[in-house]
C-alpha cells in the first residue's frame, strides 16, 4: 500500500542523521517509486517530484528540524497543493430559483448514493432538493432511485416511458417548479467503461439542459482506472468538481493526487460509507496525511502549536527537562488538548490516543474527561505526582472521593503510563521533536 511504502521511504530518510544530497535523492527516489506503486500516474508523481525535491534541495536547513522532517514536511505540503485547493460550495443560486446538479460517472461509481447523500444535506440546510432518475438504462436504478427518496424524505422524479434523458430533465425542472423545490440533482446512466453513447448522451444532456453544476463521482477505489475515467469524462464535459467515493476502506488515495492533477477539477466531497450520512467535505489536509500514514498528525501539531498556552508549555518543559511530569499535568494537557476540538476527532489523530478515550463518541468523551478530572482531584498531591504511590488503601479512598469504582483509578494510572511519554514529547518540545513523536 501507498502508505506502507512512504513509511519505508520516511524511514529510510529518518535513518539519515545529515541529509546530504545523495541521499536525500536516494529517499525521494523512494517516494516516488511509492507515488507509482500507488496509481498515481507516471507525468504527475515525475511533476510532483520535481517540485518536491527543487524545494528540497534548494531549502535552508533549519536548525529545529532534523533535515528529512523538513523533506517530509515539502511532500505534505505539496500533497496539499495538488489536492487543493478546495471548494466545497454547491453554487446554488438564491432561493425561488432552481439549481440543477448533474451527476456523472460510471456505473457502480456510486452516482445514486451520493446523489441521496447530496440531497440529504440540501435538505438539512433548509432546502428543497428534487431527485431526478435520468438514468434510464436500467428500471432498477429507477427503484434505486425512488426508495433513497422514501428513505430522506425527497420527491423523486421519474419517467419510465421515456428514454430520453433531455426530455425528462427538461421535464423534471418543469415538475421542480411547480412542487416549489429549488435544487435539481440528476442521476445519470454509467457504462462499466466509457463508451461514446454514454458521452454522447450526456453531452447531450448537457448542453440542451445546462445544468449549473456537473460533478463527477469517482470510485476511490480503483485507482488508475479512475483516473482514466476523469480524463475522458472531463474532455466530454466541463466538469465542475469531483465526488470521491468509497475513502472509508483502505483505498490507496492515489486517485485523488491523479485526479485533481489530471483534470484540475477541485475535488469537493468524498464519501466514507455506503450510508446516507457518509459524505464529507475533501479536506487536502486529511487526505495528504492518510497518504503519508500519518492520520491528521501535521495538521495537529500545527494546530497545536498555536493554540497550546505558551506559557503553561515552557512551565511544563522546565519540569519535564527535570524529569518530571504529574497526574495533574496530564489533566492540564488533556484539557488544552480539548480546547484543540471536538475531543474524539483530536483523539483519533493521536497514535495511541483513541485507546484512551475508546470509541465513543464527543459526548462521552467530554464526560470521560470530568471523571478523570473526578479521580485526580481526589488524589492527594503526592500522589499526583507519583501516582506509583498508590496502593490498594490510596485507590479504595480515591475511587470513594470520585465516586468511581477502585478499577478506574487503576485504569487511569495504567493509562496515565502509558500516554505519559507522549505528553512530555508534546508539552515541552520544539517543533522537531513533536514532529519526530509523531511519526515514530
Ligand atoms: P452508481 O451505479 O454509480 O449509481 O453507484 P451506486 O450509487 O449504486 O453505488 C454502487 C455501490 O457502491 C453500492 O453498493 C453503494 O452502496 C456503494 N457505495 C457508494 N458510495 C460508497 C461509499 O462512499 N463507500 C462505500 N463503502 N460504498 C459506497
Ligand atoms: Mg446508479
Amino acid at each position: 500500500a501507498l502508505q506502507e511504502n512512504l513509511g519505508a521511504a520516511f524511514k529510510t530518510l529518518r535513518g539519515q542523521g545529515k541529509l546530504s544530497e545523495a541521499n536525500m535523492r536516494d529517499g525521494l527516489k523512494l517516494v516516488e517509486k511509492s507515488l507509482l506503486e500507488a496509481d498515481v500516474s507516471y507525468e504527475v508523481a515525475r511533476a510532483f517530484m520535481k517540485r518536491v525535491s527543487d524545494q528540497a534541495l534548494g531549502e535552508k536547513v533549519l536548525q529545529s528540524l532534523r533535515p528529512s522532517e523538513q523533506v517530509i514536511g515539502i511532500v505534505y505540503q505539496e500533497l496539499v497543493n495538488l489536492m487543493g485547493p478546495v471548494d466545497h460550495s454547491l453554487h446554488l443560486k438564491g432561493k425561488g430559483e432552481v439549481t440543477v446538479l448533474m451527476m456523472c460517472g460510471l456505473q457502480g461509481s456510486g452516482k445514486t448514493t451520493t446523489c441521496g447523500k447530496l440531497g440529504r444535506l440540501l435538505k438539512q440546510s433548509g432546502r428543497k432538493p428534487l431527485l431526478v432518475a435520468a438514468d434510464l438504462q436500467r428500471p432498477a436504478a429507477i427503484d434505486q432511485l425512488h426508495v433513497l427518496g422514501e428513505q430522506l424524505d425527497i420527491p423523486v422524479y421519474s419517467d419510465r416511458t421515456s428514454q430520453d434523458p433531455v426530455k425528462v430533465t427538461g421535464a423534471a425542472v418543469e415538475q421542480a417548479k411547480r412542487l416549489g423545490a429549488d435544487v435539481v440533482i440528476l442521476d445519470t446512466a454509467g457504462r462499466l467503461h466509457i463508451d461514446n453513447e454514454l458521452m454522447d448522451q450526456l453531452k447531450r444532456v448537457d448542453s440542451r439542459c445546462s445544468p449549473d453544476q456537473v460533478y463527477l463521482v469517482v470510485d476511490g477505489m480503483t485507482g488508475q482506472d479512475a483516473v482514466n475515467s476523469a480524463k475522458a469524462f472531463n474532455e466530454a464535459l466541463e466538469l465542475d468538481g469531483v465526488i470521491m467515493t468509497k475513502l472509508d476502506g483502505d483505498a490507496r488515495g492515489g486517485a485523488a493526487i491523479s485526479v485533481k492533477e489530471v483534470t484540475g477539477v477541485p475535488l469537493k466531497f468524498m464519501g466514507t460509507g455506503e450510508h446516507l450520512e457518509n459524505l464529507e467535505p475533501f479536506h487536502p489536509e486529511r487526505m495528504a496525511g492518510r497518504i503519508l500514514g500519518q492520520g491528521d498528525m501535521m495538521s495537529l501539531v500545527e494546530k497545536a502549536q498555536q493554540e497550546f498556552d505558551q506559557d503553561e508549555a515552557r512551565r511544563l518543559e522546565e519540569q519535564l527537562s527535570k524529569g518530571e511530569f504529574s497526574l495533574d499535568d496530564f489533566l492540564k494537557q488533556m484539557q488544552q488538548i480539548k480546547r484543540l476540538g471536538p475531543l474524539r476527532k483530536v483523539m483519533g489523530m493521536i497514535p495511541g490516543m483513541s485507546q484512551l478515550l475508546g470509541d465513543m463518541d464527543d459526548v462521552d468523551a467530554e464526560g470521560d474527561l470530568r471523571r478523570l478530572q473526578g479521580i485526580i482531584h481526589s488524589m492527594t498531591p503526592a500522589e499526583r505526582r507519583k501516582p506509583k504511590l498508590i496502593d490498594h488503601s490510596r485507590r479504595r479512598r480515591i475511587a470513594s472521593g470520585a465516586g468511581v469504582e477502585p478499577h478506574a483509578v487503576n485504569e487511569l494510572v495504567k493509562q496515565f503510563d502509558a500516554i505519559a511519554p507522549m505528553m512530555t514529547a508534546m508539552a515541552g518540545k520544539g517543533m522537531g521533536d513533536r514532529m519526530k513523536m509523531v511519526k515514530e
